[in-house]
């Protein structure tokens, strides 16, 4: 009996994909919001928090 989380494919932690721009946010970098939207620091800084 054998566990092998670490060889799933797909998800890896401290890299995800931006929702706005889909640019690779590696280093846990992303800016979550409060809506769970997951964003870049350029697109968090851009508009999203400034947004009326
Ligand atoms: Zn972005």
């Amino acid at each position: 009996m054998t566990f092998r989380n670490a060889d799933l494919p797909g998800f890896t932690v401290g890299m995800v994909k931006c929702s706005r721009c889909n640019e690779i946010v590696r280093d846990s970098k992303e800016v979550v919001t409060p809506d769970g939207e997951v964003l870049c620091k350029n697109c968090a800084n851009g508009s999203y928090y400034y947004k009326v």
